[in-house]
């Protein structure tokens, strides 16, 4: 499956929410990454089919050139805020959701197994949801998503909330999935793309500020970090980011510094990111 998001504009009324984005997705797991109000949710609602946008368009392609409508395509969709009829049991859950997603009566139950078994939830089939731990109702979610062979797959902050034993949960059964489609990933939690993502997408006030592998995005090869006392920090010229630490300055460049600085060896995700999201320029990308 390959989908491409081609000049797509979205604005409410006169304020531009996402600004002529392009971006490609192919059978790989992608983190979408970004700033509270830069276009994630309005970019996923657009993919979802749920919101038009303004400008643009986006192209599913089946079997390399063959494309397909938007109403044949299959989504498989984890909201923020999911949630099971209490009442239901776990499998009874799973079988609705069949209906919803119009899979065959003949395929219902062999598909239910495959997720179940998936997300670690066949033993509690038969449980309620209402008992459930929210770990396990995330993990359902998962698996409703994951139902009937999805054509693209969105998780909508899927770690937020999860205790760390239910992270290293989550994390060992993204790996157990094959990678059959599109799997869009919305997060805020840097440890997630670095383990569970092979690129990644920024974005900020609608732009894309990154678009790339993760490889890369995690060992910049133009960001260096460097520790600094206080009272040095006024002879540096160049553009940097600079973060208050115990007894001075981190401050992260994207030139190497020739000061007598004492240079981290390693770049972490995290300073990748502030540096990307703060200082990359927009108008450079296009
Ligand atoms: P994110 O998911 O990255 O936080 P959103 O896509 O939710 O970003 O929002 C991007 C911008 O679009 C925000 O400034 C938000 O206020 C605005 N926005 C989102 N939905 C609407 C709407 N229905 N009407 C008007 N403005 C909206």
């Amino acid at each position: 499956m390959k989908i491409e998001v081609q000049n797509l504009t979205k604005k409410y009324r006169n304020k531009v929410v996402l600004s002529d984005i392009n971006l490609k997705f192919e059978n790989k797991v992608y983190g979408l990454m970004g700033p509270n109000g830069s276009g994630k949710t309005t970019l996923i609602r657009i993919l979802l089919d749920l919101v038009n946008p303004t400008n643009g368009t986006i192209i599913y392609k089946k079997n390399e050139d063959k494309l397909i409508n938007l109403k044949n395509i299959s989504i498989g969709y984890l909201p923020q805020s999911f949630d099971a009829f209490e009442d239901n049991s776990v499998e009874e859950q799973l079988e609705y959701f069949s209906i919803l997603k119009k899979i065959n009566k003949v395929d219902r139950d062999v598909e239910i197994n495959k997720v179940l078994e998936l997300t670690n939830l066949t033993k509690e089939r038969k449980k309620r949801c209402s008992e459930l731990s929210g770990g396990m109702k995330r993990r359902l979610g998962i698996a409703q998503s994951f139902l009937g062979k999805p054509d693209i797959v969105i998780l909508d902050e899927p770690t937020v909330g999860l205790d760390p034993y239910e992270r290293i949960r989550f994390k060992e059964l993204m790996k157990k999935i094959e990678i059959i489609c599109p799997i869009i990933l919305s997060t805020h939690i840097i440890e997630d793309i670095s383990n569970l993502c092979s690129d990644v997408i920024v974005l900020r006030d609608g732009r894309v500020l990154y678009e790339g592998t993760t490889l890369e995005f995690i060992n910049p090869t133009n960001i260096f970090v460097y520790n600094v006392d206080s009272d040095k920090l006024q002879f540096v010229k160049e553009e940097i980011i600079k973060i208050r630490i115990d007894n001075g300055y981190k401050i992260i460049s994207n030139s190497r510094l020739n000061y007598s600085f004492l240079q981290e060896s390693t770049v972490t995700v995290d300073d990748a990111y502030l540096f990307i999201s703060k200082y990359k320029r927009i108008d450079s990308m296009q």
